[in-house]
């Protein structure tokens, strides 16, 4: 019965449950007014909605069928191999980069709220360098393969990225004085938050949030990030504040007259797992392959996706100034 015991333990692990079921067990029901307690009852919120999502859109008959099982396949895959790496770094970076830092935060509400904004710009510089650097986007595209938009989707990452990514996010908090247990706090909340704005058309048609749309990121920004119109495309790389996206001009909203097309553009199966995971790596290493000179080669890995030693580059960049050019004239 290992097995059952294995599949029991997953479920409960994916659903997040188990420490809310160990206060519901012992009967002490005030633990859920502590700090742990609390975040025993918002871990399980993402998976739930996910299920229920699934359900809704096998009622409503959109039930997106191929980005579940894709994303279903790349969680498990992460769950056997990526897991641990990240946390080993985060731990190794803490170690090695907290006495450099000039000063420490307390676990106060403005110092959460300055950890916060630095987080952010640290995870916008991640996200930024996973869409401009060809070597990058190979880890990050496995997270824009889906065609359509789920809570699922927040399963769909490279193993590698999770590493890449708090590498960049930890150090430059660390250095910045937020203290690990901040560290972690904000960790939490973007976690949860990061995989709240995967929500679908399914559960949330317009996920604008109302008037929170003006103020920070939500469903409806993150769905134009994972959009392939020209306009959309390498926009919206924050998470919750998108104060840095206003800074760097790199903000844009989901407009009424452009629907919203899923994907990456590159031609591709989605709905198989390795083109999804490995894909984008096999393209680049037929690229880097067939690039005369080492120059060439080497500039593959580093320049934007759509590069091209020939000069007829094809990047999202182009392809937005482009868009931009044939609405100015035509008006
Ligand atoms: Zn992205
Ligand atoms: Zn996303």
């Amino acid at each position: 019965m290992e097995i059952l015991d294995t599949l029991y333990n997953e479920i409960i692990g994916f659903l997040g449950i188990s420490q809310a079921w160990d206060i519901l067990k012992s009967g002490d029901y005030i633990a859920f007014r502590t700090y742990d307690g609390i975040i025993a009852l918002i871990y399980p919120i993402i998976p739930l909605l996910l299920l229920l999502e699934l359900m809704l859109g096998l009622i409503y008959k959109k039930p997106h069928a191929k980005v579940y099982k894709v994303n279903f396949l790349i969680y498990l895959f992460n769950r056997i191999v990526g897991r641990f790496i990240s946390i080993a770094m985060v731990a190794l970076i803490i170690g090695f980069f907290q006495k450099y830092a000039p000063f420490q935060t307390d676990l106060t509400w403005y110092w959460l709220i300055y950890g916060y904004i630095v987080w952010e710009f640290g995870h916008f510089i991640y996200h930024f360098l996973a869409h401009k650097v060809r070597l990058f986007w190979c880890l990050h595209s496995t997270h824009h393969a889906p065609e359509n938009m789920n809570l699922s989707v927040t399963h769909a990452h490279f193993f590698l990225e999770a590493p890449y990514a708090d590498t960049i996010r930890t150090t430059i908090c660390i250095v910045m004085g937020v203290q690990p247990e901040l560290l972690f706090l904000i960790m939490f909340i973007d976690g949860t938050y990061g995989a709240f704005i995967h929500v679908g058309e399914n559960l949330m048609k317009k996920g604008k949030l109302g008037f929170l749309h003006n103020i920070i990121l939500t469903p409806s920004h993150h769905r134009v990030h994972h959009a392939r119109n020209p306009l959309y495309m390498d926009t919206n790389y924050c998470n919750l504040l998108n104060i840095w996206d206003k800074v760097f001009n790199t903000y844009q909203s989901e407009q009424d007259n452009i629907e919203i097309e899923y994907g990456i553009t590159r031609e591709m199966d989605s709905g198989n797992f390795f083109d999804v995971y490995f894909g984008e790596i096999a393209v680049l290493a037929k690229d880097v392959f067939a690039a005369p000179g080492l120059k060439n080669k080497f500039l593959y890995l580093f320049m934007p996706p759509g590069w091209s030693h020939t000069g007829e580059h094809k990047t999202a960049k182009i392809a937005r100034e482009e868009y931009l050019n044939t609405i100015a004239t035509r008006e």
